[in-house]
């Protein structure tokens, strides 16, 4: 997507090889317009599949997958990561450890919300290892319900999520794919092809 592409290019940080800030549009500070061609795009990338929901992950997921849900007229659902105090104990769980952060945490859907007749679009921000991902797999799995596949906003190609995903014949749709983010310069998967 050429917008996310020129504002990764205009606004985000190279932080190391393997980290991209991008607090000033996505995940502190965020850029409602660009958030609103992004949900149109996943909208337009899986608007055949039937999707009944989109489920994503707090806290940075949570504004791109809304305005996915928008165009696509289904609810969204964020996977919480801190059970909070009026949470019925009727949930599903899955454990997600963040190779970014070095952490490792639960992660929790009520039950209410996802059920066996649901087709889902799973959409984050960042795929990296695709741990996230693969928390969110689980919980799908769990409630029985169908995976449509799974949209991303920034894809790192140079890790192994993305590979990892497509070789189980999940469906991924990344809407910016990083190739290399070495010398603190963000090169473009297709830029390293043209
Ligand atoms: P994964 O689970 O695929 O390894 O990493 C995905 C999660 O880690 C994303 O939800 C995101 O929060 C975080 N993440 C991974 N890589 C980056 C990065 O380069 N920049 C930022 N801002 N977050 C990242």
């Amino acid at each position: 997507m050429k917008a996310l592409q020129e504002k990764i290019k205009q606004d985000g940080l190279v932080l190391s090889d393997q980290v991209l800030k991008v607090d000033s549009f996505l995940n502190h500070q965020v850029d409602p317009v660009l958030m609103k061609k992004m949900g149109e795009e996943f909208a337009r990338l899986f608007r055949k599949d039937g999707v009944t929901k989109i489920l994503t992950l707090e806290s940075s997921g949570i504004s791109p997958a809304l305005m996915a849900a928008l165009e696509l007229k289904v609810p969204m659902v964020f996977a919480r990561k801190k059970k909070p105090l009026t949470q019925s104990a009727d949930v599903y769980t899955a454990t997600v450890h963040s190779f970014t952060k070095n952490t490792t945490h639960e992660i929790i859907v009520s039950r209410a919300f996802l059920t066996n007749r649901d087709k889902v679009l799973i959409i984050d921000d960042f795929l990296a290892y695709g741990q996230a991902a693969e928390g969110l797999i689980d919980i799908v799995k769990q409630a029985g319900a169908n995976l449509s596949g799974i949209g991303i906003v920034i894809e790192k190609a140079f890790q192994p999520g993305g590979e990892r995903l497509r070789s189980r014949g999940i469906r991924v749709e990344s809407l910016a794919v990083i190739q290399s983010l070495k010398n603190g310069t963000v090169s473009f998967l297709e830029e390293a092809y043209a």
